[in-house]
């Protein structure tokens, strides 16, 4: 695969979120990253916020600046943060 453009099935978002809560995710010196989320036990052994997301898409941005697949996760925090945006259920075929 040599692809260049980006997976479609993949989550287009270039940092990382809690695929449970979305942008509730706090990191240490680039080592660690953790949800804030006092129900989740949710850790990760690297700096998730500086990591593209590994999730796979199941949501659809659609944006001032275009429209962009996202994982769950990242519909949360789209809902919640990007306040000119719909997010929609599924990607586009
Ligand atoms: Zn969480
Ligand atoms: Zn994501």
């Amino acid at each position: 695969m040599q692809h260049t453009t980006a997976h479609p099935d993949r989550c287009a978002v270039p940092w990382g979120v809690c695929p449970d809560h979305g942008g509730t995710l706090r990191s240490s010196a680039g080592r660690s990253s953790w949800c804030t989320d006092l129900a989740c036990l949710n850790t990760w052994n690297y700096d998730r916020l500086d990591a593209a997301c590994p999730e796979k898409a199941t949501h659809t941005v659609q944006a001032a600046d275009g429209r962009y697949v996202v994982c769950t996760g990242h519909a949360i925090a789209a809902r919640s943060q990007i306040t000119d945006a719909q997010v929609l259920t599924g990607t586009p075929a």
